[in-house]
């Protein structure tokens, strides 16, 4: 079966000392956690940091963003090969601030998403709906639109090794949570979108983690629901007793 989990994207937040402290404070509470898997994702400059705070954890680090090319006159970039090199095992991709701040299409997280998978690296690939979408009936058709685009020529055997995360943008950052119905709606689509694309065993291992205002108070009845494999934390993974709150509710 999927086992559960919870990931914290930190995104453009903390400071040297307070990320190093935040990844012990996770570190030091995750022995009581068993029923999740827990990933923490600083922002790059700090993975090397947060990657000894976590040694000897079963924590998992990972990064918020990578390119896709892996090396060369790229200015500001950072490589999948460079995550990796600094004990990163996951990377977040096509995040929604990704796409609508800074511009990324379907055709950008999928040529990342390919070059995080040529690297070992694990993506947890983002896809979700504004808030103008869902209110015209078309949550559905954006999502498909997004799992296609993102995932474009991934082998089925390439697309067993990735996480997906569902992420209603009017849920990110605004309390606003989705319902369990809401989430759980989504989800069952994505579960037979890989199904239809790929096949029943890839469906059934591929983990979809919802993301969007989930706190330790509302993460049971969201993780309870049957294709709902996790959550993706941002605002309250900068407590590690929320962070760890949220898996130690389930
Ligand atoms: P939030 O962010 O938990 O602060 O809503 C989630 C995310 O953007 O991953």
């Amino acid at each position: 079966m999927r086992r559960t989990l919870i990931a914290g994207n930190w995104k453009m937040n903390t400071d040297h000392a307070t990320a190093v402290a935040l990844a012990e404070g996770v570190a030091k509470g995750a022995g009581d956690v068993e029923n999740a898997d827990l990933l923490v994702c600083p922002p790059f400059i700090y993975l090397e940091s947060v990657n000894k705070a976590l040694a000897n954890s079963p924590v998992a680090l990972g990064a918020q963003n990578m390119y896709a090319q892996p090396n060369g006159a790229f200015t500001g970039e950072v490589s999948a090969s460079m995550l990796t090199d600094v004990g990163a095992e996951y990377v977040i991709l096509g995040h929604s601030e990704r796409r609508n701040i800074l511009g990324e299409t379907d055709a950008v997280v999928n040529e990342k998403t390919i070059a995080a998978l040529e690297a070992g690296l694990v993506p947890i690939v983002c896809v979700g709906e504004l808030l103008e979408q869902r209110e015209a009936g078309k949550t559905a058709e954006v999502i498909e639109e997004q799992f296609k685009g993102s995932l474009a020529g991934l082998s089925a055997e390439q697309v067993a090794k990735l996480v997906i995360a569902y992420e209603p943008v009017w849920a990110i950052g605004t309390g606003k949570v989705a319902t369990p119905e809401q989430a759980e709606e989504v989800h069952a689509g994505l579960r037979k979108l890989l199904a239809d694309s790929y096949n029943g065993e890839i469906a059934d291992t591929v983990r979809i983690l919802y993301g969007g205002s989930v706190k330790p108070s509302n993460a049971a009845e969201l993780m309870g629901q049957p294709n709902v494999d996790g959550a993706l934390v941002g605002g309250a993974s900068l407590k590690a007793e929320d962070f760890l709150g949220i898996a130690l509710a389930l």
